[in-house]
């Protein structure tokens, strides 16, 4: 007996059937005895069709409205879930994110909790109610504005709420039966982990894999609430995301031996700007990346070339999100004159493939290994990147399943049997 937090996703909620499973489920949580608090996300697609009905609309949804939009989508899926409850017989009461204390900062579409004030919650859980929280969204306690957390982000909410109500775990589920060595719709022979650390799993969601969240991850790792990754379509046991995989808590004392690679994460959603001709000279870098930064816009890879001896310009070249492509090209143009570069170049056919391991730290010739990998792919690496426990590659959007595939094997990742399942959801 306690409090559990789970997540439905929407592939997990995609429509009447689906979510009189969920419902059945949550209830089941409850008979054993636990208070239960549920995160659920826009059912199946629908947060993919209100963007495209906004963009029907207008080039440009104002940020505010957007987020009146987008959050609709999570207020249909805690009401029906609520009602689909209240059929088994079991009352529950939705709320959305605002109403169940969900505090942000006021930037709209990429909004970051600052606080969880669950009040409503502990009192309807007194009053042994099911609480269905609608994901993904809050309240700006300066602007009073409704807001949203970005996409993916109905984990976060859960977690967020994990931690105030001092849940022993998380559950998310999902349409996958947890988090596997590379994505299942590219790499069907990919193998579940069963275990991983906040370390490398906040690397794999940094890197593309869209499992979890990012902020979801780096929350449970801040407030030590292990995460468990599971499928809403079959009862096996999930990945558990946690501080140290290699302690076995069920083994007294015992050690478990982690792999050296965790899994091969990929990403279609960064572009890559080129400034060229910058004048080789004290603080140009830092006025350009002011600028982006002044933009509100987060980079990824920046690599400056060595300056060419008769002219000492050089060029320099970062990744960044694809959606911010044009408010990037936008702000340096503006400081074209100042900065005297020559011109720029926009190019988002790109896509990033990442090793993560925390075992790279001590064995060496993963590099290598890694680059011969993609060579045998016949895939031509453009950028390169580097943290202590991952090694990045920026290559042609095209090359990227081929050269997912090829490191996958090369790191004797494939699974013998098939083992990977997607459930549901259409990959969108
Ligand atoms: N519905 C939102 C999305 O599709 C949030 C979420 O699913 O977590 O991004
Ligand atoms: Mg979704």
């Amino acid at each position: 007996m306690g409090i559990v937090v789970q997540k439905y996703g929407g592939s997990s909620l995609a429509d009447a059937d689906a979510i009189k499973r969920v419902a059945r489920r949550i209830v089941e949580i409850k008979k054993a005895g636990n208070d239960v608090v549920v995160a659920v996300s826009a059912m199946g697609d629908t947060t993919d069709d209100l963007y495209d009905l906004a963009n029907g609309v207008s080039p440009l949804p104002p940020a505010r409205e957007m987020d009146m939009l987008l959050t609709a989508g999570e207020r249909i899926s805690m009401a029906l879930v609520a009602m689909a409850i209240s059929d088994l017989g079991y009352t529950a009461r939705s709320f959305t994110g605002s109403q169940a204390g969900v505090i942000t900062d006021a930037v709209h579409g990429k909004a970051k909790i600052i606080d969880v004030t669950p009040g409503r919650i502990t009192e309807a859980l007194g009053e042994g109610h099911i609480v269905i929280v609608a994901g993904f969204q809050g309240v700006s306690a300066d602007t009073k504005e409704i807001t949203t957390l970005g996409r993916g982000g109905t984990d976060t909410t859960a977690v967020a709420l994990a931690a105030a109500l001092e849940a022993d775990v998380c559950e998310i589920y999902t349409d996958v039966d947890g988090v596997f060595t590379a994505d299942p719709r590219i790499v069907p022979s990919a193998r579940k982990l069963d275990r991983v650390s906040y370390e490398e799993m906040l690397e794999l969601a940094a890197c593309g894999a869209k499992i979890l969240h990012l902020r979801c991850v780096e929350y449970g790792r801040r407030y030590g609430i292990p995460i468990h990754v599971r499928s809403s379509f079959s009862r096996l046991e999930g990945t558990w995301v946690v501080d140290d995989p290699a302690r076995d808590e069920t083994a007294q004392g015992e050690t478990v031996e982690q792999p050296i690679i965790a899994g091969v994460a990929h990403d279609r959603s960064e572009a890559k700007i080129t400034v060229v001709g910058v004048p080789d000279k004290v603080g140009e870098a830092a006025r350009i990346f002011e600028a982006l930064a002044d933009a509100q816009i987060n980079l990824d890879m920046i690599v400056q070339n060595v300056s060419a001896a008769a002219t000492s310009l050089t060029d320099i070249s970062f990744t960044l999100p694809r959606s911010d492509g044009q408010t990037a090209m936008t702000a340096l143009a503006r400081i074209q004159a100042e900065v005297g570069y020559d011109k720029l170049l926009y190019d988002d056919k790109i896509g990033k493939i990442s090793l993560i391991g925390a075992g790279m730290r001590s064995h060496p010739g993963i590099t290598s290994k890694f680059f011969a990998a993609i060579a045998s792919a016949g895939v031509n690496i453009e950028m390169i990147s580097t943290s202590e426990i991952r090694i990045s590659v920026i290559v042609d959007e095209k090359d990227v399943d081929d050269a997912v595939r090829s490191t996958h094997t090369a790191f004797d990742l494939d699974a013998d049997e098939v083992e990977a399942v997607v459930y549901g959801g259409t990959g969108r």
